[in-house]
C-alpha cells in the first residue's frame, strides 16, 4: 500500500496512467476486502491526506481532506458540541477506534441506525474534490448547505467504491450534539412489535434511531430518542411505553449508557473484520423487515423505517445454502442481499447482476477509460 504525500499525489497517479496500471483507493484499507474481490494488489492509501482544512461551526459544517480518520473528526467536532451524524462503521469497535477514513465512508455511501433522523452519507455530503485516473481533478458542490448548481458528482461518488476516482477532500454538514438522550427496547410478539414500530415511526418526536434486531435471540425494536428538551424526550417516551403495554409488549427503560452500550452490538472490531464472519448487507421495503425477522437463522440489525442493516453468522452457524435462500427471500419480498464476507471456499456471487449493469458500466468507461481503479467491482450491479 503506498500513502503518497499530498504534494506527490498527482505525479505517482500520472506516472501509473502512463503505464496503465491498474490500482485501487484506499482509505486505511481496513474493509477493502468487502464485496467482490480485487482483481490487483496496488492500492493508493489516503493516509497522509488528513488534514481537517475548516470548520464553520456557525454554519454547521467541515471541510476535510479524504483520509482524515473519523474518530479525530468526531473528536474535532465535540470540542465545538458537533457531530457527524453516523453511526460508527462495522468493524469500528465501541470507542469508533477502527472506523477508517471520511473517504472511505464516503466512497461505500452506507449508513446505519442514525439514518433515521439525519439521512445518509450521501445527503451530508455538501461538497467534493475528487482525481480520475488522468489526474483531471474535479470540484462539485460547494462549502455551504444550499448548493444545487452543475452536476451531481457528489451522489455519483457516494457508493463508488473507489471504481470512479480518488476523493480527495470532502465537505459535510455537522450536526449539534443535543443534550438528552434516553430510549426503549420493546420486546415481545412479532407481530405487536411491527404495530410498534409503526407507532414509533408516527411519534412527535422522531426517533434518532429504530432499529430491529435477533442480536438476543428473539426480535426486538431498540428505541433511541434525543432533544433539547428533557422533557419532551421523557414525556415521548412514557407515551410509547404505555401503548407498548397495551399491545402486550415489554419495553425496558434505557439511559443514554445503555442505549450507547446496545447499538454497538456487532460493531466489534475484531470480530466483524474476520474474514471467516459472514457478513451480510440487507436492503428490504421497511414493511416487511419483520417477515424476514422471523425466519432468519442470523443474527441481525436492521434499521426499522428505513429497512436496511446488516447480519453476521460464525461459519459453523451458518451453512451456505441457507445464506442462498435468505437471499431468495430477500428477493420474495422486495429486497437484496449483499454479501460483503463470506468463509473461503464458499464461492457465491457477493450481489446478484443489476439492471442498472450496462448503465454504471458506461459511467465508468467515461471516468476510467482504462479500466484502471478498483478491477473486479463494479458496485451497485
Ligand atoms: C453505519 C455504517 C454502516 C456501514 N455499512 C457498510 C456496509 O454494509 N458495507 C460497506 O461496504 N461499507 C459500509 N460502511 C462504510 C465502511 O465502513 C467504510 O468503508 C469504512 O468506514 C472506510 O474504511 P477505510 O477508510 O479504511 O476504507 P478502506 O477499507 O480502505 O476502503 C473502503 C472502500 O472505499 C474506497 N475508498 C477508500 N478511500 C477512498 C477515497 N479516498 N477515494 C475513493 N475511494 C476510496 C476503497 O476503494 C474501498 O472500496 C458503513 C459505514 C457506516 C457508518
Amino acid at each position: 500500500m503506498i500513502s503518497p504525500e499530498r504534494s506527490e499525489l498527482q505525479d505517482l497517479v500520472r506516472q501509473w496512467h502512463q503505464q496503465a496500471l491498474p490500482w485501487t483507493p484506499a482509505g486505511t484499507g481496513t474493509r477493502l476486502h468487502w464485496g467482490a474481490p480485487l482483481e490487483q494488489p496496488q492500492l493508493l492509501s489516503t493516509t497522509k491526506l488528513n488534514r481537517l482544512l475548516h470548520h464553520s461551526s456557525g454554519d454547521f459544517t467541515v471541510t476535510v481532506e479524504a483520509g482524515l480518520p473519523l474518530i479525530d473528526l468526531q473528536a474535532a467536532l465535540a470540542d465545538s458540541k458537533q457531530w457527524l451524524a453516523v453511526d460508527w462503521p462495522w468493524g469500528s469497535g465501541t470507542d469508533g477506534g477502527q472506523s477508517g477514513t471520511v473517504g472511505g465512508l464516503v466512497a461505500r455511501g452506507m449508513a446505519g441506525g442514525f439514518r433515521q433522523r439525519y439521512l445518509g452519507i450521501r445527503d451530508q455530503v455538501i461538497g467534493l474534490e475528487v482525481m480520475r485516473a488522468d489526474t483531471t481533478e474535479a470540484k462539485a458542490g460547494g462549502q455551504v448547505v444550499k448548493n444545487v448548481a452543475g452536476y451531481d458528482l457528489m451522489r455519483l461518488f457516494c457508493g463508488s467504491w473507489g471504481s470512479l476516482g480518488l476523493i480527495t477532500q470532502v465537505t459535510l454538514r455537522t450536526f449539534p450534539q443535543q443534550p438528552h438522550r434516553a430510549g426503549l427496547l420493546f420486546q415481545g410478539e412479532l407481530k405487536a412489535l411491527e404495530s410498534m414500530r409503526q407507532a414509533c415511526l408516527r411519534a412527535d418526536l422522531m426517533p434518532q434511531r429504530l432499529d430491529w434486531r435477533t442480536t438476543e435471540g428473539d426480535p426486538s425494536l431498540l428505541l433511541g430518542l434525543v432533544s433539547i428538551s428533557l422533557e419532551a424526550v421523557t414525556a415521548q417516551l412514557e407515551g410509547l411505553r404505555s401503548h407498548a403495554m397495551t399491545l402486550g409488549l415489554e419495553a425496558i427503560s434505557l439511559d443514554a449508557d445503555s442505549l450507547q452500550e446496545l447499538e454497538g452490538t456487532g460493531r466489534e472490531a475484531g470480530a466483524s473484520l474476520k474474514k471467516e464472519r459472514w457478513l451480510i448487507r440487507i436492503g428490504l421495503p421497511p414493511a416487511q423487515a419483520h417477515a424476514l425477522l422471523g425466519e432468519a437463522d442470523i443474527r441481525l440489525n436492521l434499521a426499522a423505517g428505513i429497512g436496511q442493516g446488516m447480519g453476521w453468522a460464525e461459519p459453523e452457524d451458518l451453512p451456505s445454502q441457507q445464506v442462498t435462500s435468505l437471499s431468495e427471500r430477500c428477493q420474495s419480498l422486495g429486497g437484496q442481499l449483499t454479501l460483503l464476507q463470506q468463509p473461503t471456499a464458499n464461492g457465491l456471487k457477493p450481489w446478484p447482476t443489476g439492471a442498472n449493469h450496462d448503465l454504471v458500466a458506461a459511467v465508468k468507461r467515461e471516468f476510467d477509460p482504462l479500466q484502471q481503479l478498483a478491477r473486479g467491482r463494479l458496485p451497485g450491479v
